[in-house]
């Protein structure tokens, strides 16, 4: 069964990866018969076995997955002269390592352009020799588990001959070709390529994905301990040599014009293209200086994403309607004339607040035409009036809350309706926020079921779900005893969600899903995240003084802390504080250059040293502008001097103690 199961995929590879068959169709489903038959018979289905690819039973949710190593965005470039400033950052770093390290220079960039898949992004880990999970991007540091959906994708090898671990990374796509077939015979025809793939992938039945007869492109190795690769072009020949399908548009060059050259080539080429992309990557080849280059809180340095134009389209301005969000701001929504762009319809468009309007030249341009644009990833924005001196019904901005008619409150660029407690849609949005997918993840509780229990008088704010029973519920319009149960069997299960949902949940403005989790992981309760102090609140990454500021006012306002105190008679959201995995990556040190200089009481210099790698900190050992933090003992001499001068942050002995 073993070997069949290998020749099988063989096969696979043979057909799907190299679109190079050596049998027949007919040979190789007698192959497949053969396996299903075994599989029968013996009751057991190897790991990596074909007959998975079809897609199994409905699941129950998403499992999280921690990556192994960050799924990073790229930082983009749209413009020539973004790109070239770019390089000229990466030619500086070069130098500047080099002038540091002359004996062990980096060589002069050489840069590979690949094509930028507009598809969802997949993180595949194999282990063994076999495909053990499959995840989505998500925030980067973790994504939802989808190996079964990603298992009906043909072109990725469920066996791969590497038996080490290693996370590869790539994007799954729908070929243009297979989504007009789709479509052809399709109750529901899908709207883009794009959207269909992540429908896919993101879909609870794998039977679902698997009709939708998905692609992968692999373009990187995430995490592998045990891989030296020295260059791109290696670990483009790893990924080939372990079976996985990559682009063919693999492009090196080694200056900034030959790329501009490549880039228009590939624009020009774009249409042809059987699947979508919104762009090229640039990245540097050699991977030595990929790691002197080192990451932005954000992204890294040593590559850049090339974006095209988007597309554009003009249309009527038919109305602005004003919508009370969630924290009380009042946003502008356009309402369009619907129109087709790139094969989307569209027919509103937000605009950030009124100086938005002011700025985009819209204040006159009601009932006129105006340009609208959207890019592959991007909701449609507009960008002015088509023609700028036409002159249009005005726009005027309301004085009073469209919704409770309480006067509005200025707030740096923004309207805010300040009536939190006693203003539907802000009640029922946070309602509908605490229930939804990336918080509580309450299924079935909807913007319209939370109205419809708002209207009823059964609830005020989120902790009143936890109070409602079917008698409440059973007899509202649509609302039988079969969906109540279903309701109430949804918020029960929310009670144990996570701390990192939960925080998420209870909705501290300027606290995202991100921030949520880093908090949940350095406080491990929420009782503990409430004493939080500043310093300790903006010691952790991404956590910035406004939102160490929005944590402790929410704490600091007692209507929200009642709510909380009550959903914590129901909830139980601990999570254990991480103390050693979370370490190498969620500290101040992390990624960042120190130098240490002087003696310590309470530890030797190496054990500082030591210590400080293990929070991934490089420690250096000269004093320049690319120092972050210089740690000091006693004796400290010239170091700490020059790093005073350069305002480089110094840390003493007993704050670094507090710290790690
Ligand atoms: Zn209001």
């Amino acid at each position: 069964m073993r070997n069949l199961v290998r020749e099988i995929n063989k096969h696979c590879h043979l057909y799907y990866t190299l679109d190079n068959p050596i049998i027949s169709d007919i040979d190789f489903d007698y192959l497949m018969d053969l396996l299903r038959d075994l599989e029968k018979e013996t009751g057991m289905i190897l790991p990596a076995s074909p007959t998975q690819r079809v897609g199994g039973n409905i699941l129950p949710g998403f499992q999280e997955h921690e990556h192994r190593s960050h799924l990073w965005s790229l930082e983009k470039a749209n413009s020539i002269a973004d790109l070239k400033t770019w390089e000229a950052q990466v030619k500086k770093a070069i130098q500047a390592h080099n002038a540091v390290h002359p004996n062990f220079p980096l060589p002069d960039p050489s840069y590979v352009v690949e094509l930028k898949f507009d598809g969802l992004t997949l993180n595949l880990t194999y282990n063994n020799g076999v495909l053990v999970q499959a995840a989505t991007r998500g925030n980067g540091i973790t994504g939802e588990g989808v190996l079964a959906q990603v298992k009906t994708i043909s072109s990725i090898p469920l066996e791969i001959p590497y038996m080490g671990l290693v996370e590869v990374q790539g994007e799954g796509i729908m070929k243009l070709s297979t989504l007009k077939k789709y479509n052809e015979t399709a109750i529901e025809p899908l709207k883009n390529a794009r959207n269909a793939v992540a429908g896919a992938i993101r879909n609870l039945n794998p039977q679902v994905t698997a009709e939708r007869k998905l692609d992968a492109y692999i373009y990187n190795i995430g995490y592998s301990p045990d891989l030296n690769h020295t260059q791109h072009s290696e670990v483009f020949d790893f990924l080939k040599l372990n079976r996985f399908k990559v682009n063919p548009y693999v492009q090196y060059h080694s200056t900034i014009e030959d790329i501009m050259e490549e880039l228009e080539s590939i624009k020009l080429n774009r249409p042809e293209l059987d699947y979508l992309i919104d762009g090229a990557v640039i990245k540097v080849c050699d991977l030595k200086t990929r790691s002197v280059l080192g990451y932005t809180s954000k992204y890294p340095k040593w590559a850049i994403a090339y974006k095209f134009e988007a597309e554009e389209a003009v249309t009527s301005l038919n109305s602005i309607t004003w919508e009370v969000g969630r924290t009380g701001k009042i946003t502008p929504v356009a309402c369009l004339e619907p129109v087709e762009i790139g094969g989307v319809t569209v027919s509103s468009c937000t605009l950030n607040n009124n100086s938005d309007i002011e700025r985009k030249g819209l204040r006159y341009a009601l009932g006129k035409d105006i340009i609208v644009r959207r890019s592959n990833d991007v909701i449609p924005e507009i960008l002015g009036m088509e023609d700028p001196d036409a002159i249009g019904e005005q726009v005027i901005p309301p004085q009073y809350c469209p919704s409770c008619q309480r006067e509005l409150v200025k707030n740096g660029a923004h309207l805010f309706c300040t009536n939190t407690w006693n203003c539907e849609p802000q009640q029922i949005g946070w309602i509908t926020h605490f229930s939804s997918k990336e918080a509580m993840d309450i299924e079935g509780l909807s913007e319209s079921t939370a109205k419809l229990l708002f209207d009823h008088k059964l609830i005020k704010d989120p902790s009143d779900l936890y109070r409602l029973d079917a008698n409440n519920l059973v007899g509202l319009p649509s609302f039988q005893i079969k969906k109540a149960a279903k309701l109430l069997n949804a918020i029960e299960k929310s009670k144990s969600a996570s701390l990192a949902r939960f925080i998420r949940a209870i909705s501290i403005p300027n606290v995202g899903s991100n921030s949520s989790k880093i908090l949940a992981d350095a406080f491990g309760s929420i009782e503990r995240l409430q004493s939080a102090t500043k310093e300790e609140l903006t010691r952790l990454p991404d956590i910035g003084e406004i939102v160490a500021i929005s944590i402790q006012a929410y704490f600091g306002n007692e209507k929200y802390t009642t709510i909380v105190s009550r959903l914590l008679d129901f909830c139980n959201p601990e999570n254990p504080v991480k103390v050693d995995q979370s370490l190498a990556t969620d500290n101040i040190f992390n990624g960042k250059t120190v130098v240490i200089t002087g003696t310590f009481e309470t530890m030797k210099r190496d054990d500082v040293t030591l210590k400080l790698q293990e929070l991934g900190a490089k420690v250096g050992s000269g004093v320049s502008k690319n120092t972050d933090f210089l740690i000091f003992g006693e004796k400290a001499g010239s170091k700490k001097t020059k790093a005073e001068g350069l305002g480089i942050r110094l840390i003493n002995e007993s704050e670094l103690l507090s710290i790690i």
